[in-house]
């Protein structure tokens, strides 16, 4: 019973394929579940060019149903991948939520505030202060109520290399917002895919980051593993990999069927 809860569309400028091409490779690689999950569209047009236009929007609403009707025996999922913020609260909540009748919405954090601006989560965090800009907008994030399930929380992993006193406090208060809100942390197999980075303990996976979900053994938490496909072969892609590390580790998999 393999479900994937994240992937995303050629609308978001960096990946390739529609709902239908994902629908086709999901029940050919025997998944029960897709979930379509582009990067959400923003109304002001910020970070532009890693996600559709606004006036996409109807079109990719389109293309899921058309892949619901056309492969009626998989559940698919209606969602987007979303950067919280204040300002667009009530977008992700009265358009997307509302009247777009999503069915969920998964949290990405790949911006957050820093220096008075924004600095991206794949390449700005590689100090303690940034990483603890990172956290608190995290938690700030989850603690919205918009979000199903929390796409790859150790994305710091990426460019903050040793793990030491600073990621260990920062994952601790996102382990612990995640128990005290019982919002689920996802497993990001994308991350397996990559290539591993250097760092100067030797090579490692930027993530899944091994240490961040050892931790999460000790908090009464709830994991998904997700491919995070940014092409239809990946659909299914590195399920197995992270089902067996949060086997492994002792983690519990949410139940999502409330989304279905
Ligand atoms: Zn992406
Ligand atoms: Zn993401």
């Amino acid at each position: 019973m393999l479900r994937n809860y994240h992937s995303h569309t050629y609308r978001c400028n960096h990946a390739e394929g529609d709902a239908v091409d994902y629908a086709r490779e999901a029940v050919k690689q025997g998944l029960t579940v897709l979930g379509v999950t582009d990067h959400t569209p923003l109304p002001d047009g910020r970070w532009s060019g890693m996600r559709m236009a606004l006036s996409e929007l109807p079109e990719y609403l389109d293309a899921i149903k058309l892949a619901q009707e056309a492969y009626s025996e998989l559940r698919i999922l209606k969602g987007m991948e979303c950067e919280w913020a204040e300002e667009y609260h009530s977008f992700y909540e009265e358009e997307l939520l509302g009247r777009c009748e999503l069915d969920y919405l998964i949290l990405g954090t790949h911006f957050f505030p820093c220096n008075g601006s924004w600095c991206g989560s794949h390449s700005g965090i590689y100090n303690a202060e940034r990483l603890r800009a990172y956290t608190e907008h995290l938690i700030r994030s989850m603690e919205s109520g918009l979000f199903a399930m929390v796409a790859h929380p150790d994305l710091f992993g990426l460019t903050y290399l040793e793990w030491d006193e600073n990621t260990e406090a920062c994952t601790r208060d996102i382990l612990k917002a995640a128990e005290e809100l019982q919002i689920p942390l996802e497993i990001n197999g994308y991350g397996f895919r990559k290539r591993p980075i250097d760092t100067p303990s030797g090579p490692r996976p930027a993530y899944p980051w091994l240490p961040f979900w050892e931790l999460a053994a000790d908090y009464d938490i709830r994991v998904v593993v997700n491919s995070d496909a940014h092409t239809p072969a990946e659909v299914g892609a590195s399920l197995k990999e992270g089902l067996q590390m949060a086997q492994m580790l002792g983690l519990k998999t949410a139940n999502l069927e409330h989304l279905e």
